[in-house]
């Protein structure tokens, strides 16, 4: 496919737009050309730099090459709003919006709430900045929490950050505990397949069943949650039945199941007595 031969918008995102998806070629070029939707719509015969041309061309490689747009351009929104990530972070998905809808209604700004496995800090800092409460957001990678870092002080969310491997540096008791821990399958092959083979694989990975992290974040968790407190967890599609049973044998009562905007069985809450 020839590249245009003009420096103006219109054509390079014409071009861009036959190569991918609708919604790739968009968010590609409002980045390369920095403009915004109604910009790039409107400014077809906008005159672009030779610089940002070429900006366009590696990202249209890098894409070509299976690269998630969130990595090429270096961020995804989340909520109603924008996060940096990295190849350290895992993309932020809608499937954790439905965590944050599960949440918020039990949330308030006396509230204490740990996010275990943070991530660029979507979780967390759309709970922090929806309800106040006080969130104290962990991860187990330094580089990780950089990234979750930049996103609070971006946003200006006041949260507190903290590296832990799980609860193994968590002290204190908390009214409600939020994660989306790896819970894919080692040999799951959707972790050799399209934007996952980029994502780090820590953030992925869930052990032969994919409930390894998940036992550890119920199990675990009446220790840090005061009475009444509530745990909330993302899960795959099929592990619905089994993070039942954790929360069961971890001691939790009015244990529900949510669905997700593709009514796949994603989230389990429950509380501690
Ligand atoms: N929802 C992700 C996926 O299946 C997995 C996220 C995770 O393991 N926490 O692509």
């Amino acid at each position: 496919m020839l590249e245009p031969t003009t420096a103006t918008m219109g054509p390079w995102f014409a071009f861009v737009r036959k190569r991918f998806d609708d919604a790739d070629a968009q968010a590609l070029c409002e980045a390369a050309f920095s403009v915004n939707y109604s910009q790039l719509i409107s400014g077809t015969d906008l005159t672009v730099h030779a610089s940002q041309i070429e900006v366009l061309r590696d990202f249209v490689r890098r894409r070509a090459n299976g690269e998630p747009v969130a990595y090429i351009i270096g961020t995804k929104g989340f909520w109603c709003r924008e996060f940096f990530v990295s190849s350290d972070t895992l993309i932020p998905r809608p499937e954790t919006e439905t965590l944050v809808e599960t949440v918020l209604p039990f949330l308030s700004s006396k509230l204490r709430v740990l996010d275990l496995g943070t991530g660029c800090g979507a979780l967390g800092l759309t709970i922090a900045s929806e309800t106040g409460a006080r969130v104290l957001m962990t991860d187990v990678s330094c580089d990780t929490l950089r990234v979750a870092r930049r996103n609070a002080a971006k946003l200006k969310i006041d949260v507190r950050l903290k590296r832990s491997n799980w609860y193994e540096d968590i002290e204190g008791s908390f009214d409600c505990i939020v994660s989306n821990p790896p819970y894919v399958a080692s040999r799951d092959k959707h972790l050799q397949n399209g934007d996952l083979l980029f994502e780090p694989l820590v953030a992925l990975d869930g052990g032969i069943d994919g409930l390894d992290a998940l036992r550890r974040v119920v199990g675990e968790a009446p220790t840090y949650l005061c009475a009444g407190g509530r745990l909330a967890v993302e899960h795959g599609f099929d592990q619905a039945d089994a993070v039942q049973t954790l929360f069961q044998s971890a001691g939790f009562h009015d244990i529900k199941l949510v669905h997700d905007l593709s009514h796949h069985p994603r989230v389990t809450h429950g509380v501690l007595p």
